[in-house]
């Protein structure tokens, strides 16, 4: 998954992986943030798009978010959890504590 971002997207050169609850608990109950529902989030981070579910250490994985992640730089994996990506490491960090941080504020 994260050498199909690399592939995808030159200009990042970092990509972090989690496993929120929250944004796992989104998909799970078929909740899509690619529409604007915080403005916050839609205004730090765009729109995030949910892709469809892969099995977790198959090659469905990296196919799962390869068209998603040109578009976006932070994605939720269908019952998984997230993927964001930056011009740094700190740059993907941020945008997933952005993220979370205004989850947790509401
Ligand atoms: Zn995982």
């Amino acid at each position: 998954m994260h050498l199909e971002v690399y592939r995808r997207r030159p200009d990042v050169n970092a990509v972090v992986h989690a496993h929120p609850p929250t944004a796992t608990a989104f998909s799970i109950a078929g909740m899509t943030l690619a529409r604007c529902i915080l403005p916050e989030v839609v205004v730090t981070l765009g729109g995030i798009p949910t892709t469809e579910y892969a099995t977790p250490g198959t090659a469905e994985v990296p196919e799962s978010i390869s068209q998603a992640i040109q578009e976006h730089d932070a994605v939720i994996l269908a019952h998984h959890g997230t993927l964001t990506v930056g011009q740094t490491l700190w740059g993907a960090i941020s945008s997933w504590k952005k993220w979370n941080m205004q989850r947790r504020s509401h």
